[in-house]
């Protein structure tokens, strides 16, 4: 098998590093306004100011300890909208120009439909505060523009959401079995030796290559072949517990990686996977045979010389007569 593409685990996600300079751009563009008001003796605009850099600097430090961005987007969303609430009641009703950038970009930090909440909930509050204190058309023309901004940016939002899902439906789905892909394997198996660093527990994984498929494309055709490995993987699939994770990681080679599954429930979960394919009536006249290497993972070694015991412990399954499951030293 190739070797494990683990650059596919980046340091810091997309999320991140925006919530990082979204955080640090706004505690720094308000640093100057905080100084001036509190030199001026302005109170309450004075320690309004501080409490938002305050606030913007404990997320940095959180997300930058961390890594977690959900809980974090929730409270800079949080933070935005009250803070251009009060902003408002504050500094006077000049400064609702605020509410557009500040809603919009609730849509790209939370997913649509908790951003279209917590902004109809805020321009709801923006027309009580400010409904009086304007003349009736700016006021109006204000809520409509705003209402259409956000009815534009919610629609953008779920059309960002529908293609994102697909791209990664197509970036980790196998195309033929829609079981997961080697690069969905690659991601998951580095994240598992990553996490078991940490957090050390029993867990193995199971190499699977189909005996003599050469042979089943020679006999039936590529078409039934493809077939035989779109219903070899929903038979997996149907004795495999939802979380088990199984993957197409090469032509007729599979791996699944069964969730926190010691060396002997692994091991009794390959044999039951290996006698439920040779009795599966996969092709019209011959029974087809699966050979499986089991590997527990050894603290310390990395995704690739683990995988590669999985496929050492395959091969010694092939060259002692297929059909078989062997465990890796
Ligand atoms: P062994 O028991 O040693 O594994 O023998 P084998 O014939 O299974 O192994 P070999 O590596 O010689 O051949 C693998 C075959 O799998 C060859 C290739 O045409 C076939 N194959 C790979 N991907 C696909 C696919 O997507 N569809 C079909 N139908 N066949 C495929
Ligand atoms: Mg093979
Ligand atoms: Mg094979």
């Amino acid at each position: 098998m190739k070797p494990i593409d683990t650059s596919i685990i980046r340091t810091r996600k997309t999320e991140e590093t925006v919530l990082l300079w979204l955080s640090a751009i706004t505690a720094l563009s308000l640093l100057p306004f905080a100084f001036f008001r509190l030199y001026k003796a302005e109170w309450a605009i004075g320690v309004f100011d501080s409490s938002i850099i305050f606030g913007m600097c404990s997320l940095w430090l959180y997300v930058y300890k961390t890594g977690k961005t959900k809980g974090a987007s929730l409270v800079i969303s949080f933070i935005m909208l009250a803070g251009m609430l009060l902003t408002i009641v504050l500094k006077g009703t000049h400064q609702i120009v605020w509410s557009y950038p500040a809603t919009v970009s609730i849509y790209y930090l939370n997913k649509y439909k908790v951003a279209a909440t917590a902004n109809f909930i805020a321009i709801v509050i923006l027309a009580l505060i400010t409904y009086s204190k304007i003349d009736m058309i700016a006021f109006t023309s204000t809520m409509v523009t705003l209402l259409a901004t956000n009815i534009f940016a919610l629609i953008f939002a779920n059309r960002t959401n529908d293609q994102r899902k697909q791209l990664l439906q197509q970036a980790t789905k196998d195309s033929l079995t829609k079981v997961g892909n080697r690069r969905a394997f690659d991601y998951e198996i580095s994240k598992l030796v990553q996490t078991q660093t940490r957090h050390p527990s029993p867990i193995s994984i199971i190499s699977i290559d189909l005996d003599h498929f050469k042979d089943i494309n020679d006999t039936y055709g590529h078409v039934k072949g493809d077939e035989v490995l779109i219903d070899f993987t929903q038979i997996l699939k149907m004795r495999l517990r939802g979380t088990d994770n199984l993957y197409r990681v090469g032509g007729e080679e599979f791996i699944i990686i069964p969730v926190h599954a010691d060396l002997e429930t692994t091991y009794t979960l390959a044999e039951q996977l290996r006698i439920l394919i040779e009795v599966s009536q996969l092709t019209p006249n011959q029974s087809v045979t699966i050979s499986i290497g089991v590997a527990e993972y050894k603290a310390g070694e990395t995704a690739n010389e683990w995988v590669n015991r999985a496929d050492k412990a395959l091969y010694q399954a092939k060259n002692s007569g297929r059909n078989r499951v062997c465990v890796a030293k």
